[in-house]
């Protein structure tokens, strides 16, 4: 892989806050960037010396993308395939399409688990009748997922029993799907590994989530978080799993760890995550800088966490407290007055129930001092204690 030296132009696809953080830390490093993104008002268009705006099929679009950068990375998973291939008959692209072919499918992606020897939770892939009729009794009470285009826990039914799960699948429009064993669940982690196009790995430490209805709430990432044995086992599975793909990008793993204290895979990213954003301000490289890194062939350093850290997301429900009808600007100038806060908007000019609309880090000197802020803050915006 050639070095692309700051100067060089970057391009992403999609516009999103994802996008938006990338864009910021190439500039940072002195690198152009482009955005392809159908939305004029993209988080990440706003930013980028240049914003593509076509859709992500469109081959002029493309080409035009292509045109500008001098090598294509990816700032979500469901980039068609065709429109990767592309790109890669013209540019360098990282991660490239098996890859992220493999992180589109929840049923390639849990196949890919088992080859790399990392447990998942007990499933089954539905994609018919015959299917439908042969899952085992043992996989219920389940969680029925769509194979493909699920996010934020859209495209997602529990299923209590057997007697249920026709009704589910019908409910997802009979669309392929993979049925999972409700695990019972002591903690959810994640890990963000960063793998050069020479094979050498980073990854950023293990990360506590917590999520609410579906969506990613809060993350904390400190030595407590989690316990230091099911951490070093994540980090080593979030390595063998980068690995097998010959990746070259940030991935992030998702894990569970069940009540037994064992440790299982839930799913991967092919691209910086939500819960990796705490890495702008708590560690000495960010999740973002590494994805400059791997793209640009620059050389991968082990980050080091700097602060301990607790990322709140910042939903558009915080625009509608207490049943008001019209958005309301939460009190930015109360959460600022806390020492350690770190405020991210990512532009979006309409807040809705569930849209992600920024993040808060806090950082400081010890835990007690960061929970105690963050907490403090929750307050002062309405998000519920953790
Ligand atoms: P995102 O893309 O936002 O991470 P998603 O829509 O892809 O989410 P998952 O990560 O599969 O969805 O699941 C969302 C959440 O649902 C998990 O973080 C976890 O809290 C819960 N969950 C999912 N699968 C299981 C399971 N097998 N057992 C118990 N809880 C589960
Ligand atoms: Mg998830």
């Amino acid at each position: 892989m050639t070095i692309l030296l700051p100067g060089a132009t970057l391009g992403v696809m999609g516009g999103g806050q994802l996008g938006r953080m990338f864009v910021h830390a190439a500039q940072r490093m002195g690198y152009f960037t482009a955005v392809l993104d159908p939305d004029e008002g993209s988080p990440a268009g706003r930013v980028s010396h240049w914003h593509v705006r076509s859709d992500y099929l469109d081959e002029r679009g493309l080409a035009t993308l292509a045109g500008h950068s001098d090598a294509i990375t990816t700032e979500f998973e469901n980039v068609p395939a065709a429109a990767l291939a592309q790109l890669a008959q013209q540019r360098p692209v990282a991660p490239g399409a098996a890859a992220v072919a493999i992180a589109q499918d929840r049923a390639q992606e849990k196949a890919h688990f088992n080859r790399c020897g990392v447990p998942c939770a007990p499933y089954a892939v539905i994609a018919g009748e015959a299917q439908l009729a042969a899952v085992g009794d043992e996989l219920f009470p389940a969680i029925l997922k769509t194979a493909r285009l699920g996010y934020d826990g859209k495209g997602q039914v529990r299923v209590a029993s057997r007697a249920d799960l026709r009704a589910a699948w019908e409910s997802l429009k009979r669309a392929d799907c993979v049925l999972e064993k409700m695990l019972p669940l002591a903690l959810e982690c994640s890990v963000v590994v960063a793998r050069g196009g020479d094979g050498a790995m980073v990854h950023l430490p293990v990360q506590r989530n917590l999520h609410r209805g579906g969506i990613l709430a809060v993350t904390e990432v400190h030595a407590e978080c989690v316990p230091a044995a099911l951490a070093a086992r994540a980090i080593e599975a979030a390595r063998a799993i980068a690995e097998g793909l010959q990746y070259v990008g940030v991935l992030c793993i998702e894990f569970f760890g069940l009540e037994d204290g064992s440790l299982v895979v839930n799913e991967m990213a092919p691209r910086p995550h939500n819960s990796g954003h705490w890495s702008i301000e708590g560690a000495d490289v960010s999740q973002f800088e590494l994805q400059v890194r791997t793209l640009a062939g620059l050389p991968l350093v082990q980050p080091r966490q700097h602060s301990p850290a607790v990322m709140l997301n910042l939903l558009g429900d915080l625009w509608f407290r207490n049943g008001a009808t019209t958005a309301q600007t939460p009190d930015w100038p109360g959460v600022l007055a806390l020492p350690g806060t770190h405020l991210h908007l990512y532009g979006k000019t309409e807040a809705r129930p569930g849209r992600k609309m920024g993040h808060l880090t806090v950082t400081g000197a010890d835990v007690a001092g960061v929970r105690a802020t963050a907490l403090a803050a929750a307050q002062r915006l309405g998000i519920e204690a953790f």
